[in-house]
């Protein structure tokens, strides 16, 4: 389900206020690199569970 453009536009990351885009799989920052889970619709925007782009091999 993807989010709101209108909601994506007022969001920023809790990490660095950088802003975000919709990637499908969460919400990505476009400055730090970490993507947020959505879940029903509803992004979680908590850094313990956002994921990073490229870096880590998945466990
Ligand atoms: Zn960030």
């Amino acid at each position: 389900m993807p989010v709101p453009e209108d909601l994506l536009a007022i969001m920023a990351c809790p990490v660095c206020h950088g802003a975000l885009e919709d990637r499908g799989e969460g919400l990505a920052c476009t400055a730090c690199g970490l993507i947020y889970p959505v879940r029903d619709g509803i992004p979680i925007m908590l850094p313990e569970e956002a994921s990073r782009t490229g870096g880590e091999p998945p466990a």
